[in-house]
């Protein structure tokens, strides 16, 4: 007898998981649409104040919330499983088709989503001397969903993945060769799925295939990060060995004279770790101004505070410079796209980053430029030779796009 059963719809769900020192973010999405089931935080695991937040977006249903203790990670997934489960959306169901894990180093070895097994979790955890605060956790996120659901394909979409690209002659930094070969020493560049996908995004903005522009990526969140990407590929971009490299952000300090780390230890008797902690996370917006909220030092700026105007004094001064730099390393800029919270939001931070480079083909609408949309826009006047555009990141979306490629390709 034939059966008159439809085959079953093949799994289309992803679940995105991004692990953090005391925190776990995920989404759900179904990937036949891109639609968002599910999303959801666990804040301040590990502590007696642990909450986790979540919301059922399939259904437009209403956020819920718990707080009390959440030990470790373990619980925190196990936690989110039975809030998913709940809405009938839970990690058992046949429709999952994968978990894709942000992993922030993937070091030179990784210049792809990758899926995960024993090898890879190895390779992970040899990088954690160049990524202390963030492959620990990482790996902790995956671990956990792997002893969930050991049948399911595991996919680490990694930060660096996408500055792989970059031509030695920008990942390298002018020390001696054997030093920084044997640490690992080089410039690998992160918040790469934000950057890949914002210039692609970019391209279909202005009607193109990635392959035929050239755009300057402007991340500018609490983290802030530039990148130059000729044709798709990733030629240069402003993080390092560490995310402390390049921009101002909002607690670090981005590029400064590497002695002034010697004249604190020499001098001000400080400790690495201080220091360390000085330059990530009291330097930058907060360090000069006391605020890292752009709302905030746009506000003080408005009432006449002398201090939050010469912190986005500094903070625009360094973002012209890497525009002008990575004009000059594309020789042809077909775009600029600003994205991330300051970058999406804050239109006084994208006027100033571009007044008076006219020269260079560059102008901002100031009308358009005062748009709020959730939609990726165009904010240069028509005449301008390079498009000025606001794009919104996704960073779950690319992560949930790039798990499921390779999951679908493989089977
Ligand atoms: P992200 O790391 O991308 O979530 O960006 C967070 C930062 O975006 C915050 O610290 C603020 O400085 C900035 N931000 C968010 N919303 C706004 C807004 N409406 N106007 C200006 N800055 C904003």
């Amino acid at each position: 007898m034939s059966s008159t059963h439809p085959s079953p719809a093949p799994a289309s769900r992803v679940l995105v998981l991004n692990s953090g020192s005391s925190s776990v973010k995920y989404q759900l999405l179904d990937m036949r649409d891109e639609r968002r089931l599910a999303a959801g935080l666990v804040e301040r695991i590990g502590e007696q104040t642990s909450r986790l937040k979540h919301s059922p977006l399939h259904s437009g249903g209403e956020s819920r919330e718990r707080t009390g203790p959440i030990a470790d990670h373990e619980a925190a997934l196990k936690a989110v499983a039975e809030e998913l489960a709940a809405d009938g959306l839970g990690l058992d169901s046949p429709e999952l088709a994968a978990i894709g894990h942000r992993v922030v180093h993937g070091g030179k070895h990784f210049t792809a989503p990758t899926v995960i097994d024993d090898t890879v979790l190895a390779e992970i955890e040899r990088l954690i001397p160049v990524a202390p605060l963030h492959n620990p956790a990482n790996l902790t996120g995956i671990r956990t969903a792997r002893a969930l659901r050991p049948d399911l394909p595991q996919v680490a979409v990694f930060d660096t993945a996408f500055h792989t690209t970059m031509p030695e002659a920008a990942a390298r930094y002018a020390i001696d060769v054997e030093t920084a070969d044997e640490h690992r020493i080089r410039r690998y560049g992160f918040h790469g799925t934000s950057h890949a996908y914002v210039s692609r995004a970019t391209a279909k903005l202005l009607g193109k295939d990635p392959s035929e522009v050239n755009v300057i990526v402007l991340h500018l969140g609490n983290g802030a990060s530039a990148s130059a990407v000729r044709g798709g590929r990733c030629v240069d971009t402003s993080m390092g060995l560490t995310p402390l490299e390049g921009l101002v952000m909002g607690t670090r300090s981005g590029d400064m004279d590497p002695a002034v780390i010697f004249h604190l230890m020499r001098v001000g008797g400080m400790s690495a770790d201080e220091i360390d902690a000085l330059l990530n996370k009291k330097s930058g917006l907060i360090g000069l101004c006391g605020d890292n909220d752009m709302r905030e030092i746009r506000r003080r700026i408005d009432e006449g505070d002398e201090q939050a105007q010469l912190a986005f004094d500094i903070y625009i001064h360094r973002l012209k410079k890497y525009i002008g730099a990575y004009y000059a390393v594309l020789g042809r800029v077909d775009a600029i796209a600003f994205t991330a919270g300051v970058g999406e939001n804050a239109a006084p931070v994208r006027e100033a980053a571009v007044a008076g480079l006219e020269e260079l083909g560059l102008a901002i609408d100031g009308e358009l430029n005062a748009v709020r949309a959730d939609e990726p826009r165009l904010i240069s006047p028509e005449y301008a030779r390079v498009a000025v555009a606001v794009v919104p990141t996704d960073e779950e979306l690319e992560i949930a796009t790039q798990t499921y490629a390779l999951v679908a390709k493989k089977s």
